[in-house]
């Protein structure tokens, strides 16, 4: 028993009983893509324009129109560059946010630091945390605010991009038959862009309507993003299957206009408080001097991101300017971490700070479900056993009271997940539940799958090796940026840098700062080509292989954070992060460039 009433030992054991309920031999295998298994797998959104294929040459590419290719497009158009080319197998910028417009999407970081440019842009967010719609918005709003549409190709994918050594510039073929040379290379196609479905045996015989979150079909269900109401649900049965973070928000939406609802879950999310509100513009006036946003960002991760950095850095007084969900849960752990007397100071005796204040934390997470739902035994069925960074800690305020609608059916699985789908339904412990339409919020790959094969194409380098043969042990960069042996190539994307302990935008525009310096030292100069050293690169793996620490921990309830609670292979372990933790890679990546001396690089 601690200080605080709770019998760590006894919710110990209750954490270990519910995760070896959920582990399963096939770890990510359990899962399916999306292709061939639903009638509407394509894009819902907007229909496919014909186009001649495009032969020309630019000076930058960027394979990708979501946040990446948008922050970087920005920043190498305000460093000199005329012709940048974002491509995207979608019809539009966006994309997490073109994608996924199921009802109820919204951001769970705060609008003021997750929604990037906004100071270069003018755009007041209407809302601490905005809607999908407004996000998606603010998408376009980049896009044209810094010319990018003038060379965007959409409804486009990339089949294959190679080195021509004579020329110094990269080929990039395309599913539109489009050959083009551009001299800079970017990736960033996002670390969750392919969707997944449960591998579960009768998903094709289903004949009512099914889609996965990410393919939302208003056509079918009524309603539009906004929140219009989905009328062509209001006869029908509807299974959804999946409680993580895009369920949380979907389901109050579905409970609203389905005729009867039914909620599969196989884990329960841990669900906190949102406190949604109108952002003031008065207020807003008021705070946002000249550079405020990057205030914010650091606001943010110098909170949020403590328990990663040095303890002796921790700075609990200073002002919480975002004070959302996550800056609450690092300034918690912070001060747990502080705590510890620095003479009893260890890793382990960090953990067991860190475990106490979280057990404090889950027990509120619980006692809130006992507050809201007014049946004890589905209540005791949405709690959630587990420490609360085990899984993605969700945030909502009207997920919890739509189970005390009447329409509205929680069928918990004991964390067996569904058995099997058949022609008329979800099957669960043998038992059918008809349904006209089952909505799968399965999530998508993240990183337990091959990055190359994720990505769908592959780079041929300079003596025509692959970037899939340079990865083949694991990914290879330096500061998950670049890579030795393929120039002018830049990637954006999580893994050997600030990787998840940030607000992941955050990642995106101070990578986006490092490729524009690049770039224009490259401009400046008259050079053709750059890349790391090898020796830069190889420091940097050892580094990380060294180090680094994955997202999750094995003792956790199996879901993507922790590969699924499957052992992570040699491969796995190039995903981590800055050993140091994401403020001290920002704040590395920002003395580097203040410094230009642009070391760890070669030009040519
Ligand atoms: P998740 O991977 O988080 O959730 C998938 C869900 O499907 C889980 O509840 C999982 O259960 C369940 N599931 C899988 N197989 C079965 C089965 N056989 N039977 C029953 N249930 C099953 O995907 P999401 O789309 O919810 O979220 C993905 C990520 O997207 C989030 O973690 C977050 O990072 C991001 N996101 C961000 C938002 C934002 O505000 N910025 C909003 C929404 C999403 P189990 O837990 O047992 O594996």
């Amino acid at each position: 028993m601690t200080t605080t009433g709770i019998d760590i030992a006894a919710l110990r054991q209750k954490y270990a009983e519910e995760r070896d309920k959920r582990l399963r031999t096939a770890g990510n295998d359990q899962y399916l893509r999306l292709t061939d298994q639903l009638d509407s797998t394509e894009d819902p959104h907007l229909p496919v324009m014909e186009r001649e294929p495009v032969t020309d040459h630019v000076e930058f590419t960027f394979i990708g129109g979501g946040f990446s290719g948008l922050v970087t497009g920005a920043r190498v158009k305000e460093a000199g560059l005329q012709r940048v080319r974002l491509i995207d197998k979608a019809g539009d910028f966006g994309g997490v946010w073109y994608w996924n417009r199921y009802p109820g999407a919204m951001c769970d970081t705060a609008s003021m630091v997750y929604m990037p440019l906004l100071e270069e842009t003018g755009y007041v967010p209407t809302e601490k945390y905005a809607h999908g719609p407004e996000i998606y918005e603010h998408c376009q709003r980049i896009g044209k605010h810094y010319g990018l549409y003038d060379d965007a190709l959409f409804h486009t994918q990339v089949t294959e991009v190679e080195w021509i050594e004579r020329d110094e510039r990269w080929l990039v073929r395309t599913n539109r038959g489009d050959a083009f040379t551009t001299t800079y290379l970017g990736m960033g196609t996002g670390p969750l862009h392919v969707a997944k479905l449960p591998g579960l045996e009768g998903i094709k015989d289903f004949r009512g309507k099914s889609f996965h979150t990410s393919r939302w079909d208003y056509d079918y269900t009524g309603g539009d993003p906004s929140g219009a109401a989905m009328t062509g649900l209001a006869d029908k049965r509807v299974a959804i299957i999946g409680t993580g973070a895009t369920s949380i928000q979907a389901v109050p939406e579905l409970a609203k206009h389905a005729g009867e609802l039914f909620v599969f879950q196989r884990t329960p999310s841990a669900v906190d408080v949102r406190d949604n509100h109108p952002i003031d513009p008065e207020w807003f006036a008021s705070v946002t001097t000249p550079g405020w946003q990057q205030r914010w960002l650091d606001s943010f991760i110098a909170l949020w991101d403590s328990v990663l950095s040095d303890p002796s850095e921790l700075d609990l007084d200073q002002e919480d300017l975002v004070q959302d969900g996550w800056t609450d849960l690092g300034r918690r752990m912070g001060a747990a971490i502080k705590g510890v007397p620095p003479e009893e100071f260890s890793l382990e005796r960090m953990m067991l700070a860190i475990e106490a204040t979280d057990s404090v934390k889950m027990t509120e997470i619980r006692a809130r479900v006992d507050s809201i739902i007014e049946d004890p035994e589905t209540a005791e069925k949405l709690k959630a056993w587990f420490n609360q960074m085990c899984k993605r800690p969700c945030f909502h305020d009207e997920y919890l009271p739509s189970f005390n609608r009447p329409n509205v059916h929680l069928v918990d699985t004991d964390g067996q997940g569904v058995e099997r789908i058949d022609e008329k339904g979800v099957v669960v412990d043998g038992k059918l539940y008809e349904v006209d339409c089952i909505i799968y919020a399965s999530g998508f790959e993240f990183y337990g799958t091959d990055a190359v094969d994720r990505a769908g194409y592959d780079v041929v380098g300079p003596n025509r090796r692959r970037l899939s043969e340079h990865w083949a042990e694991g990914m290879r960069t330096l500061w998950g940026q670049q890579v030795h042996g393929f120039p002018n190539l830049f990637i954006q994307q999580l893994f050997q840098g600030a990787f998840l302990g940030s607000n992941i935008p955050h990642n995106l525009v101070d990578t986006a700062r490092t490729i524009a310096l690049i770039v224009k030292h490259m401009q400046a100069n008259g050079y053709t080509q750059v890349q790391p050293t090898a020796a830069a690169e190889d420091a940097w793996i050892d580094l990380l292989l060294t180090h680094g620490r994955p997202l999750g921990n094995a003792e956790c309830t199996p879901g993507y954070y922790n590969n699924e609670g499957k052992e992570l292979s040699l491969k796995d372990r190039h995903n981590v992060g800055y050993p140091m933790g994401s403020g001290a890679f920002f704040r590395m990546m920002d003395k580097w460039r203040t410094d230009a001396t642009f070391e760890g690089l070669e030009f040519a």
